[in-house]
């Protein structure tokens, strides 16, 4: 028999009879589902799915148990009084949700999204710096581009680094922060995930954080396929620059000193 008519057939007994419908029926149509999605074929894929799904009600239908006379109601199992509201389908939806370190510094920042993407990658360790590389086999710089004496990792490179910590004490000074100055052990998800500016005064210093590290990171790039000079004081200029073109987008909201202010510290 043919699949098209082995499936006519499977209907045709489901619609007769639902008892007719075993594990071995169903076992077949979960190897055929799984085989037409993996197939350019997909011909059957949406009636085999419907056809699962029928079979799951016919798994279930055994299982409820009617009363005569007693009229269907709606329940709503995530309100104690029964009833459906948005905000419990929303924290159903979210209950299982796992909070990643970092993850509220770097989303609720205003920073741009490329900047922010960017930085949850590096948050994660998936940027292309020299030990993911040499993990692979690519070529890559045998050390830190900006100070030549440790392996590049990405930790290293915005965090742990004498330049970047050199550039951190400027502007977390600037900010009031200096206590946040990152040591060179550091790693940027550890640092980042308690970082808070109290009330009203996280968002620009988040914003910032993204702002120093997205230009180290772009510093770093000019280093290694530009073969320009590693340099602080670039790097800083950079920094201020950026920074005034992120104030003019609205994207600091002035609870950190004025960005006008942050280039004279170069
Ligand atoms: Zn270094």
């Amino acid at each position: 028999m043919d699949a098209k008519a082995k499936i006519l057939e499977e209907t045709r007994i489901m619609l007769a009879d639902l008892s007719s419908v075993d594990d071995h029926t169903r076992a077949w149509f979960m190897k055929r589902r799984a085989k037409s999605a993996r197939t350019p074929d997909r011909r059957h894929a949406p009636r085999l799915g419907l056809l699962l799904d029928f079979l799951f009600c016919a798994t279930l239908a055994p299982l409820i148990t009617l009363a005569e006379g007693v009229e269907d109601s709606f329940r709503w199992r995530w309100e104690s009084n029964n009833s459906y509201s948005a905000r419990s389908c929303y924290e159903g939806m979210f209950g299982a949700r796992v909070d990643m370190a970092g993850a509220l510094q770097i989303w609720k920042s205003h920073a741009p999204p490329n900047c922010r993407v960017f930085m949850w990658l590096a948050a994660r360790n998936r940027c292309w710096t020299a030990d993911r590389l040499s993990r692979r086999g690519l070529p890559h710089p045998a050390s830190c581009p900006f100070c030549d004496q440790e392996d590049e990792t990405l930790d290293h490179l915005l965090m742990g680094c004498v330049l970047a910590r050199e550039v951190w004490a400027v502007f977390l000074r600037l900010w009031g922060k200096l206590h946040w100055m990152p040591q060179p052990d550091s790693t940027l998800v550890h640092w980042l995930q308690d970082k808070k500016g109290g009330p009203g005064g996280n968002m620009d210093l988040w914003t910032a954080m993204v702002l120093v590290c997205w230009i180290l990171w772009r510093h770093r790039n000019d280093v290694v396929f530009e073969g320009m000079a590693p340099s602080r004081a670039v790097v800083i200029r950079k920094i201020s620059e950026e920074a005034e073109l992120w104030r003019a987008a609205r994207l600091f909201r002035g609870t950190l000193v004025p960005v006008e202010k942050w280039r004279c510290r170069e």
